[in-house]
C-alpha cells in the first residue's frame, strides 16, 4: 500500500485526528455497566466533578459539554449581557473558528478584537479596548478571553496571565480562558492547574478533553460559583445537556485519576520539541516561533509544501500563515521521522531543481 492510500496512518494536521487514549476508553467501558440515572445525576458525573475539585484544589462548579465551541460560547454568554463586549485577540478561536457562536449564544455580545502577536493578548491591548469608548453607543466591555496555549502554540507565562488579570480588575472585566489544550499549557509550564487559573485570576476555564485524548467532551469550570448560576439551563437550551451524561463524565475520571491528562500532553509537547529540533536543520525550512506546546509552525516554500502534500501528508496552512504540524497523545516517533525524512527529500529536490533552472 502506498503512503497516499493508507487512510489509517498518523497525520500531524491536528491533535483531533487522534483516537481515544486507553485511560479514557477504559473508563467509558467501566461506565457501560447496567443502568444509571440520566442527565448528570449519576455517580460518574459526581466523581468527575470531584476529580476536578481535587485537581484545581478548590470547590469549583463543573459542567460537561460536547465540544469546545459550545463550552466557550456558553461560558462567555454566562459572563455578559447582550449589550456587553468580549475582548479577544484577532487569532482567537472564538473570533475565527466558531461561526459566530459566542455572539449567537450571548444574544449579540460583540467580540472586541485586538491585533496580537503569537495570539497573545496584552494588558496594554486590554486597557486600550476597555477605554476606547465610554459612551452608550458602543458595547460595554465586560469580559476578556485568552487562549492557553494560543492558537499558534505559544503559552502565556504565569506573570503574563497575572498582568492580564490585573488589567481586568482595573476595568471590572471577567477573565475567561479557552483551554482547548489546557493540559499542554500545564505540561509546558510545569505549574499546577490552580496556579494557571484561579490563582492567576481566571474566573472560568474551558478545559479541553477531546484534543487531550478523549472521544468527545470539554469541561466548563467556574472558579467563582456565582457566575455559574443557571448555567445548567443554558446548556440544556443550547442542546448541550447529555442525557447519558455518564459517558461524557467517565472519560474525565479515567484521565484525571490516572494522570493521563498530563502524561498525554507531555508526550505531545515532547514530540513537538523533537520535531522542531530536527526540522530546523533542514535547508529552506524555518520554524516560525518558539515551540511552547504541541504544535510547530513551519515557513516553507510552496513547492516544498506541495511536494509534501503529494506524498500524502496533511497539514493546515490557514492558521498564522505557516504550515502547522501538530502532535497528539499518541504521536509515533517513527512516523515523525518519516515526515522529517520526506521533508528533507522534498526540500533537497526543491533546492536542486531551483539551482538547475
Ligand atoms: C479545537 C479548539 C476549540 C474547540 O473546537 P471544537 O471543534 O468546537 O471542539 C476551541 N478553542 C481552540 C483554541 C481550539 O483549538
Amino acid at each position: 500500500m502506498t503512503r497516499e492510500t493508507n487512510d489509517f496512518a498518523q497525520q500531524f494536521a491536528s491533535d483531533n485526528y487522534a483516537g481515544i487514549c486507553p485511560e479514557a476508553w477504559a473508563a467509558m467501558n467501566a461506565a457501560n455497566q447496567g443502568h444509571a440515572t440520566a442527565y448528570g445525576d449519576d455517580v460518574w458525573t459526581t466523581r468527575a466533578a470531584n476529580e476536578f475539585r481535587d485537581l484545581f484544589e478548590t470547590d469549583c462548579e463543573v459542567f460537561f459539554v460536547f465540544n469546545g465551541t459550545a463550552a466557550n460560547s456558553l461560558a462567555l454568554a454566562s459572563l455578559c449581557q447582550s449589550y456587553h463586549g468580549v475582548i479577544c485577540c484577532d487569532a482567537s478561536h472564538v473570533e475565527t473558528d466558531e461561526c459566530g457562536a459566542p455572539e449567537f449564544f450571548s444574544n449579540g455580545s460583540k467580540l472586541l478584537v485586538a491585533p496580537a502577536v503569537d495570539g497573545k493578548l496584552t494588558p496594554t491591548a486590554i486597557r486600550e479596548l476597555a477605554t476606547r469608548r465610554q459612551d452608550i453607543h458602543y458595547p460595554k466591555p465586560r469580559v476578556v478571553t485568552v487562549t492557553q496555549p494560543t492558537e499558534t502554540g505559544r503559552v502565556y507565562s504565569l506573570e503574563e496571565l497575572q498582568a492580564i488579570s490585573a488589567a481586568c480588575k482595573e476595568h471590572d472585566l471577567s477573565l475567561h480562558m479557552d483551554g482547548a489544550r489546557f493540559a499542554n499549557a500545564c505540561a509546558s509550564l510545569g505549574c499546577s492547574p490552580a496556579e494557571l487559573t484561579w490563582k492567576s485570576g481566571v474566573d472560568v476555564l474551558c478545559f479541553g478533553g477531546t484534543k487531550n485524548g478523549m472521544a468527545i467532551g470539554e469541561a466548563v469550570i467556574f472558579f467563582d460559583r456565582k457566575l455559574a448560576v443557571d448555567f445548567d439551563y443554558r446548556c440544556k437550551q443550547a442542546g448541550q445537556l447529555a442525557s447519558k451524561m455518564r459517558f461524557l463524565a467517565a472519560p474525565w475520571v479515567g484521565m484525571l485519576e490516572s494522570g493521563a491528562w498530563l502524561k498525554n500532553a507531555e508526550h505531545a509537547n515532547g514530540c513537538a520539541r523533537y520535531f522542531a529540533d530536527r526540522v530546523g536543520c533542514i535547508g529552506n525550512l524555518e520554524v516560525v516561533s518558539k515551540v511552547d506546546a504541541n504544535s510547530v509552525f513551519l515557513n516553507a516554500p510552496e513547492d516544498i509544501l506541495n511536494a509534501l502534500r503529494s506524498r500524502g501528508w496533511r497539514f493546515y496552512t490557514f492558521i498564522g500563515g505557516a504550515a502547522r504540524i501538530m502532535f497528539a497523545w499518541d504521536s509515533d516517533l517513527k512516523r515523525i521521522d518519516a515526515l522529517l525524512s520526506d521533508l528533507e527529500e522534498c526540500a533537497c529536490a526543491a533546492s536542486t531543481s531551483s539551482t538547475t533552472k
